[in-house]
């Protein structure tokens, strides 16, 4: 059969992350020519290979909260505390973080937060259409997420946990008895907790987004290992993408490269202010009987998930762009961190640090291009973009298809920052 009358037409996705493989992997379901291009073989280093694990549905309530704007100074000299600067990296960052402060107020945090409310809402059903196809036993677990907090914190978690209650969230509020009855190894450092028991967790995201992938190759995916160097546009708005090797022409396109799209955008006279927030994780082996579900424990900013590589410690929410090295500081307050929850934890492995794609106001950019037609974009979902791996491809997978999704996705549109 002709090539042609095989397929709809030729698309090209950029980025295998968790965001560029299900785009890819819904739109061949649909009849497209998939071309996927990563500068890397998938689940090595990005963001979608190291995260904490979480399928946090309940996570609407963002950080674009007015109390943020008063807790941020004493968060920012804790020295175990959540958030660091990279002091060289600030007047870089000085747009992004004007704009944060502008969409703090309580009326934009709520939009925010509906907007979150309405992929996140749809977040896991998503996830278990495609899990109908892969072998995920053993690597996706349902008990539930637990955050707990000294008498401290307070104050902001009233905040959340009323907004979550009035979007219909599931949350269930802990003593200190029954977060020692759930998991009894954490240090009693705790004064209140809250678990969410619609959420998940997987024991290897790395593995996940393998299984994905491989299915999408099985299904006639095709995939370049290259790094994209430019977009430009025919005369009949084709995309024609330019890597260090090649040069491709597509239908349509799909920008999908996490927090490093602002490097493709910028060429595109955009203006989309997409910064990375630095996040780091460690891991701790044969412990494993020391935690049965993720925790986080929020005065610090820090989690642990139990995973196959062992308790992967993860958090810090560090600004200092894409450019610059870890921080063995940032790693030895996780491992800190570990230890003062759980004192009989010894060496740890694996220092990794990942980079979150985040937007001033918290939420992502999903749909088409403010100048280009046939051109698309899926990033910018900073803390939960592994939670809306799924749905962002069928969004935008729909979208290109020109079929109706029934959300409004006028949120998500790049022409907000215009
Ligand atoms: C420490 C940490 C913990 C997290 N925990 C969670 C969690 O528990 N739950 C949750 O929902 N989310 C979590 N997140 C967020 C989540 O991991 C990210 O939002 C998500 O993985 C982003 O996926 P992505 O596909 O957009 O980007 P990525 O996973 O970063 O993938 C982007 C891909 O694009 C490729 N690329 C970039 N530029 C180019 C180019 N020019 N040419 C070719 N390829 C290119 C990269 O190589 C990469 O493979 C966490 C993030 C971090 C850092």
């Amino acid at each position: 059969m002709k090539e042609e009358l095989k397929y709809k037409s030729s698309i090209g996705v950029i980025g295998a992350g968790i965001q560029g493989v299900c785009i890819s992997l819904n739109l061949i379901k649909k009849g497209f020519k998939v071309t996927l291009l990563d500068r890397d073989e998938p689940a090595k280093q990005s963001a979608s290979y190291g995260n904490a694990g979480h399928f946090s549905p309940y996570a609407s309530v963002p950080m674009n909260r007015p109390d943020i704007l008063v807790d941020a100074p004493s968060m920012l000299l804790s020295s175990t505390g959540p958030i660091s600067l990279r002091w060289s990296y600030v007047p870089k960052m000085i747009p992004w973080f004007l704009k944060f402060v502008k969409n703090c107020s309580k009326k934009n945090m709520m939009h925010t937060a509906k907007y979150m409310h309405q992929i996140l809402d749809l977040a896991l059903p998503s996830y278990d259409e495609l899990f109908q196809e892969i072998d995920v036993s053993g690597l996706v677990e349902s008990k539930g997420i637990i955050y707990f907090w000294t008498k401290k914190d307070l104050k902001s978690r009233e905040l959340e946990m009323s907004i979550r209650r009035e979007l219909g969230v599931k949350q269930q509020l802990l003593t200190p008895h029954e977060i020692h009855d759930l998991e009894p190894h954490i240090k009693k450092i705790y004064h209140g907790g809250v678990l969410y028991p619609g959420a998940r967790h997987t024991t290897n995201p790395g593995k996940i987004l393998l299984k994905l992938y491989d299915l999408f190759l099985k299904k006639g995916g095709c995939f370049k290992r290259e790094n994209v160097e430019t977009i430009n546009f025919l005369s009949d708005n084709k995309p024609i993408i330019k890597t260090n090797l090649n040069s491709y022409t597509f239908a349509k396109a799909v920008v999908a490269c996490g927090a490093f799209s602002k490097k493709l955008t910028d060429q595109l006279d955009e203006k989309i202010p997409l910064d990375t927030e630095r996040g780091y994780h460690i891991h701790f082996k044969d412990h494993d009987h020391l935690l049965s579900r993720p925790v986080i424990f929020l005065n610090r900013g820090f989690g642990i998930t139990p995973m196959e590589q062992g308790l992967r410690v993860v958090g810090t929410v560090e600004f200092g762009g894409l450019g610059a090295p870890a921080s063995k500081k940032r790693i030895l307050n996780l491992v800190n961190n570990a230890k003062y929850l759980f004192p009989e934890l010894t060496k740890h492995y694996d220092e990794w640090l990942g980079f979150r794609p985040t937007l001033p106001d918290y939420l992502p950019v999903i749909g088409p291009s403010k100048n280009y037609k046939n051109l698309f974009y899926s990033f910018g979902h900073h803390h939960l973009g592994w939670t809306l791996g799924a749905i962002s491809g069928k969004i935008v997978s729909n979208m290109i298809a020109g079929e109706n999704t029934n959300l409004d996705l006028s949120a998500y549109n790049s022409t907000r920052f215009s």
